[in-house]
């Protein structure tokens, strides 16, 4: 099967909707830009044995490499719209195709993004590559520099879970309490879209947790200039995290790890009533776990009132 016949026949049958001017069948995509709004625009790569295992199913690629974009979108606090995707395959295999298509397809009307065009290279190694754009009413977009004295920082979900499940996988670790929401949250984490989009007005820097917990806050706290204290124990953790992590030196480990697309968020203690209203709306538990300090740096302290030595460990390509 050729490249135009492939694309025909397991990635035009992908709904459209009213502002798509002209989708998949062109040299490049036609959409309408909602008024008022600015363009937010991120991509995502998933590479063959480095993001995912070399035997993972078809659907698990397809619903994380989404996923993982559409974080990016709702860290921005803004709404997504539209996604490429560029493919680079070693063979074609239709069954892998076909279940493939059908996850993205589901995933892609689920979330509402409409899947505008792409490309498909043959290559040595399975990799693929969505671009999604998105749209944040003028003005509105959260960046990671808008911390300020005296915030609270918050995230959602709980943390830890996708470094379990990556561990879990590997088999560096054995056995967990309830090991299969671990290893779902690595294969299939959940983009928090609706959450991060009504959040926008409310907070003063978002930022979504892939590569752990203490290195994106550090990201936020190095461009927003300032510090943050952050109580161990206040972080939300999993039961199997929990059993697991007895001691601070492999939570914090944990803490590290990357994976969850949760979001982190700071705002201003005035927004907290609100905050909690929305993650009641959205189903979607949000917890505090500390404050913006003056103090530039990231200090975690246990629970006997000690600081922890948190250097930053997390996941870099190159590093
Ligand atoms: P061109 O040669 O003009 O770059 P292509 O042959 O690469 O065009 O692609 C033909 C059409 O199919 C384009 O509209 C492109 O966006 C779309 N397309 C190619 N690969 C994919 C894919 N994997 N998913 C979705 N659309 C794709
Ligand atoms: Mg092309």
């Amino acid at each position: 099967m050729h490249e135009f016949a492939l694309i025909q026949k397991y990635f035009t049958d992908f709904p459209g909707d009213d502002s798509l001017v002209e989708g998949i069948g062109d040299d490049a995509a036609v959409m309408r830009p909602p008024k008022d709004h600015f363009l937010v625009q991120s991509s995502d790569t998933l590479v063959s044995g480095v993001h995912f295992p070399d035997d993972a199913p078809a659907g698990d690629i397809a619903y994380k490499a989404l996923m993982v974009n559409l974080s990016d979108i709702a860290a921005m606090g803004a709404k997504p719209l539209w996604f490429t995707l560029a493919l680079t395959l070693p063979e074609v295999n239709e069954a892998w195709l076909r279940s493939f298509s059908e996850v993205l397809r589901d995933l892609s009307i689920q979330k509402g993004v409409v899947l505008v065009g792409g490309d498909t290279t043959s290559g040595s190694e399975l990799a693929l590559t969505i671009t999604i754009t998105g749209a944040v009413k003028e003005g509105e977009q959260v960046m990671r520099s808008g911390a300020r004295l005296g915030d609270e920082v918050f995230v959602t979900g709980n943390i830890g879970d996708g470094a379990l499940g990556l561990a879990l996988w590997q088999e560096r670790i054995k056995s967990v309490v309830d090991a299969e929401p671990c290893l779902e949250r690595f294969y299939r984490p959940v983009a928090r879209t609706e959450l991060g989009l009504s959040l926008g007005p409310l907070v003063s820097a978002m930022i979504d947790c892939s590569d752990g917990l203490f290195a994106d806050l550090g990201h936020i706290l190095e461009r927003s200039a300032c510090g943050a204290e952050i109580m161990l124990s206040s972080i939300p953790v999993s039961e199997s995290l929990q059993s697991i992590a007895s001691d601070d030196q492999s939570r914090t480990a944990m803490l590290n790890g990357g994976d969850d697309y949760e979001l982190i968020f700071c705002a201003p203690a005035s927004a907290k009533d609100e905050i909690l209203s929305l993650a009641n709306i959205h189903d979607c538990p949000v917890t505090q776990i500390g404050e913006i300090t003056e103090a530039s740096g990231l200090r975690v302290i246990n629970d006997d009132g000690h600081e922890l030595n948190v250097f930053e460990s997390g996941y870099r390509h190159f590093g």
